[in-house]
């Protein structure tokens, strides 16, 4: 039988999560429940100098507004908890040990200030210093030292971290399912820390420990730790363990010029790099964007269905996604994109689900409306709208009547018969019994042409009373909404205004 397929998503809580790493959760999410497997949040939160507080928290709100929960993690305990490396602490260093009794780490004793001289000695010659192979002999460690030495110094309470010591002289094959096989010659690689002096792993050690210890099947992360792979790799050989599948996914990129997209870029651009808001960074949230837009525009960066569809559902991804079409190459972000996105999803959603939102929002305007009345409006202005927060300019004249009215098209439109030709409309809409769009068009049609008026004369100017202005949907439409009684007081204002 083959294993069950596990993935992890594991941030760092250092702050808020950014879009790309929500893209790297949404693709484990997708490959996960693809394949009938589990997704699991573990948070990497060992680097104690860098935690903020919140950003769990933000990060398990981000995950569920965009309707991607977790099977495991914290708050949600399975049979391989806990899930926040900090909770784990205790049984890292052992493995650490295990390396060393294979031969395969060392412990280091060199101070901060050893090492620093070193850098700086090697730069003044316009080198980098590396610790390894070549120089590890050289350098105050339990490879340089004596059994007695290292003893000694341990029991005296020295401080020490231990390193890997990676292999001098071997071609590595990697292995990524996005990239294929990647050569590396090991003699390259530093002897990085796994076991810090402060007694907390670093990132490698927990990271691959846990991996190991959840029954993680395959890593999926972002193209920044493909140079960890070589050491990830050389780490599982070393205990012994089998090795995941990796795919490394590609950066997403500015939406304009090089390099991967920043926070500035937002900033500068006007548009959010974070889910949910964060400090002063507005997010996708809390800017209007629909979960279901964001998770539809995130999928296709870096991955493409391989057709031309572009709406998907969260359902229709989990369908058809697969690792062997995600890009290499970089994805660029595009804000003007992600906006259409949001459209395309406003005109799918039911008119009763957006009334819901954008009774909200009247309501914050001290406006208030019957549901149905708000869904109807909402139904006849939102194929003009990307966002919710547009309604209220397509639609204020469906709540008030016009407060002014386009000056420019009350030159244009307002003659001299025209008041006299607005009251003898308001006159004939008030004989109408019935007041709905296709009665009122029939009636006001009639009428022009039994008066041989032109409809120049008598439409425009009617929707400006209306309106305020010339925009808007069909005017019988919103006269039948408005009613009957306040379309005829419109017109009867504006002959006294204009
Ligand atoms: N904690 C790492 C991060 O912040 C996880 C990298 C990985 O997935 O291995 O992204």
């Amino acid at each position: 039988m083959s294993q069950k397929v596990r993935v992890r998503f594991a941030p760092s809580p250092t702050g808020p999560l950014h879009i790309g790493g929500l893209r790297t959760a949404l693709f484990n999410y997708l490959f996960a429940k693809k394949n009938g497997g589990d997704f699991i949040l573990r948070i990497e939160d060992t680097d104690q100098n860098r935690f903020v507080e919140g950003a769990e928290q933000y990060i398990i709100e981000a995950l569920d507004w965009c309707g991607i929960p977790f099977d495991e993690g914290p708050g949600k305990e399975g049979d391989f908890g806990p899930y926040r490396q900090s909770d784990r602490k205790q049984l890292y260093k052992s493995y650490a040990l295990q390396l060393i009794e294979k031969g395969k780490a060392y412990y280091a004793f060199d101070t901060a200030e050893a090492l620093d001289q070193h850098r700086k000695e090697h730069e003044a010659k316009g080198k980098t210093f590396i610790y390894n192979w070549h120089n590890r002999q050289k350098l105050t460690n339990s490879l340089s030292l004596s059994n007695e030495e290292v003893r000694d110094k341990i029991a005296a309470g020295e401080a020490y971290v231990i390193r890997f010591k990676s292999p001098e002289n071997e071609t590595l094959l990697l292995k990524d399912m996005i990239r294929g096989a990647i050569e590396i010659d090991s003699s390259i690689l530093d002897d990085k820390v796994l076991f810090k002096s402060d007694g907390m792993p670093t990132y490698h050690l927990a990271n691959i420990v846990d991996d190991h210890l959840m029954q993680i099947t395959h890593v999926i992360r972002g193209e920044e730790w493909l140079p960890s792979l070589a050491l990830h790799t050389l780490l599982y050989g070393a205990f012994g363990w089998d090795t995941p599948e990796f795919a490394h996914l590609p950066l997403i990129m500015k939406p304009v010029g090089k390099g991967k997209l920043s926070k500035r870029d937002g900033e500068k651009g006007g548009f959010p790099v974070f889910p949910l808001s964060w400090n002063q960074s507005e997010g996708y949230r809390e800017a209007g964007f629909f979960p279901e837009a964001v998770v539809n525009f995130l999928a296709l960066l870096g991955w493409n269905p391989g057709t031309e569809q572009e709406i998907f559902s969260l359902e229709e991804l989990v369908d058809t996604f697969t690792l062997g079409r995600v890009n290499k190459s970089g994805a660029r972000f595009d804000p003007e994109k992600n906006n259409w996105y949001n459209q395309q999803w406003l005109q799918i959603k039911s008119d009763g689900e957006l009334a819901k939102i954008f009774a909200l929002e009247l309501d914050k305007k001290g406006i208030s409306a019957e549901p149905l009345y708000i869904e109807k409006v909402v139904s006849s202005i939102k194929e003009r709208a990307a966002f919710v927060k547009d309604f209220w300019e397509l639609s204020d004249y469906f709540f008030q009547a016009p407060s002014s009215y386009n000056e420019k098209a009350v030159k244009k439109q307002w003659k001299e018969d025209t008041p006299q030709i607005m009251g003898q409309v308001a006159e004939l809409l008030g004989t109408l019994s019935d007041f709905d769009s296709q009665k009122i068009e029939e009636t006001v049609k009639t009428w022009i042409g039994e008066k041989e008026l032109s409809f120049g004369k008598v439409m425009p100017p009617l929707r400006l009373v209306i309106v305020g202005d010339m925009k808007g949907p069909h005017l019988f439409d919103i006269m039948g909404l408005i009613g009957k009684q306040e379309s005829i007081n419109r017109i009867k204002t504006a002959i006294a205004q204009l």
